[in-house]
């Protein structure tokens, strides 16, 4: 399966070595913002690594809040954070894991859902974290296609900030029209359908 990923940065290429018929899978872990995506993900990374598997954590370099890090669980065993500005990067970066997670993924360039599916299909375990919708309350790709592909879907919600229900959609309570607003927490809300105000259509 070695060949080379077109319109990919030069020197990045397929990694992944299949493993027999040992397959992995996908899981999706999607809601709105300040619904505990990201949480879900440590828990499971941790879970995986107190079982002695080889974690990997995946983040968008665009999402500048977050460098090459580590995240240290309770019991100080690290889980190594590497940020990627391509999807195709994590055949690579993350080439020795059994487990690959990846937060904020609609913020990847590339093509997430066939990276997952290599991932997979190779015998990784890949648990992707992200927004489903935007804050036009319309699907965020790539999730919603991931959601097509994968073996295990939960979905988060979180509390609505205006009157407590359940929150499956994310208010931006700015006027500014870009579909990222990085960083920018407090220019969003969880909000429920009753409501969710979507922007007007320009
Ligand atoms: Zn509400």
């Amino acid at each position: 399966m070695n060949g080379t990923v077109t319109g990919m940065p030069l020197g990045i290429q397929e990694v992944v070595v299949t493993t027999g018929n040992r397959t992995g899978w996908i899981e999706v872990i999607c809601g709105s913002m300040f619904s505990g995506k990201t949480e879900e993900l440590i828990r499971r990374l941790r879970r995986a690594q107190i079982a002695n598997q080889k974690v990997t954590i995946i983040k968008p370099k665009l999402d500048i809040r977050y460098s090459e890090e580590f995240i240290v669980s309770h019991n100080q065993q690290k889980i190594a954070s590497k940020a990627v500005d391509f999807a195709e990067e994590i055949l690579v970066v993350a080439a020795d894991a059994q487990v690959i997670g990846i937060d904020e993924a609609q913020f990847l360039k590339g093509d997430l859902v066939e990276v997952c599916k290599k991932l997979a299909k190779s015998g990784k375990r890949v648990i992707v974290a992200g927004l489903d919708k935007d804050y036009r309350g319309k699907p965020f790709e790539p999730v919603p296609q991931l959601l097509a592909e994968a073996e295990y879907i939960t979905k988060t919600v979180a509390i609505c900030m205006k009157c407590g229900n359940p929150a499956n959609y994310t208010q931006r309570i700015t006027k500014s029209r870009d579909l990222v607003l990085l960083g920018a927490t407090d220019s969003y809300e969880a909000r429920c359908r009753a409501c969710f105000e979507p922007p007007e259509e320009t």
